[in-house]
């Protein structure tokens, strides 16, 4: 039996320009593809409407070439994956996985970015428009949001490649997650949008990848993603989180520090190399 052919993929949401954090899981997922001879592929996670910018989107080509990283292209987009995602919502639907909540909450706008550090990570929920048993559906309502419920108590375990033994409990690390938004136009076309989870595992099923590279503090992500993959009958692929960038006193570099932009950092005359051996020096 010969090895199965290695595919990655680069992630990158246009909602700002790549910093110093990207460059070190992209060369580590370009770097790793490279190693297997295998192939990269480059997915745009633009699904938010109000936060996506073509400009974002041209820089981030840009940067990633600067940087040396080639993927095999096409580029594609998640914002044209729409009806994908949707598939997959509905066969959750008759699994009886997932329900309505209505209720309003902040982090509703926030769902389809990936939540990124502990402070920014979607709040365990606190069940309340939780159906006392699983129920499948075919109808699904209009105007609701949807979330994915988690068998509370139960310890979701993977090995990551970098990290080792991981174990995130449902119900008390992670809840209740969103899978679906409602639509937030009353254009009957707008059917809403998946959450950046559900979008994450359709995408990463259908091209079929074998090795997620991501950073760690989208870990208990995985776990969610891993009981998606399960409801839906997908494979879960390899996981390798990078550690994130800290300086000297082990403080996490700022992300969204426009200092550590790609860009800046090259308007300030370094070259790929220096970026690459900064990274290389912040990343423990
Ligand atoms: N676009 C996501 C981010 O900004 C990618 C998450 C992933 O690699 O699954 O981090
Ligand atoms: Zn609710």
């Amino acid at each position: 039996m010969s090895a199965e052919p290695y595919i990655g993929r680069l992630a990158p949401s246009p909602t700002g320009l790549l910093h110093l954090g990207h460059a070190a899981t992209f060369w580590t997922a370009f770097v790793h593809a490279r190693q297997h001879k295998g192939t990269l592929l480059l997915r745009n996670e633009d699904l938010d409407p109000q936060r996506s910018r073509q400009e974002y989107i041209d820089a981030m080509i840009e940067d990633l070439h600067w940087l040396g990283i080639a993927w095999t292209p096409p580029m594609f987009a998640q914002s044209q994956r729409t009806a994908q995602y949707r598939a997959a919502f509905e066969r959750l639907l008759a699994t009886g996985t997932v329900y309505p909540c209505t209720c309003s909450r902040r982090d509703l706008a926030r769902m389809i970015q990936a939540p990124h550090e502990e402070s920014d990570d979607e709040p365990v929920y606190d069940g309340h428009c939780r159906p006392i048993a699983e129920a499948s559906s075919d109808t699904l309502e209009p105007g609701v949001n949807y979330r994915f419920r988690v068998p509370d108590g139960e310890t979701i375990r993977f090995t990551d490649r970098n990290l080792g033994a991981q174990g995130f409990i449902a119900g008390i690390d992670f809840g209740d997650f969103l899978v679906w938004r409602k639509a937030l136009t009353t254009d009957p076309a707008d059917v809403g949008l998946p959450s950046y989870q559900l979008a994450c595992v359709v995408d990463d099923a259908e091209t079929n990848i074998t090795e997620v590279v991501r950073g760690e503090d989208l870990l208990k992500s995985t776990a969610r993603q891993i009981l998606l993959q399960r409801a839906l009958g997908m494979r879960t692929p390899a996981y390798f989180h990078a550690h994130l960038l800290r300086d000297e006193h082990g403080t996490r570099l700022a992300k969204r520090h426009d200092a550590l932009a790609l860009r800046t950092l090259r308007e300030h005359g370094l070259t790929p190399a220096d970026v690459l051996a900064k990274v290389a020096r912040f990343q423990r």
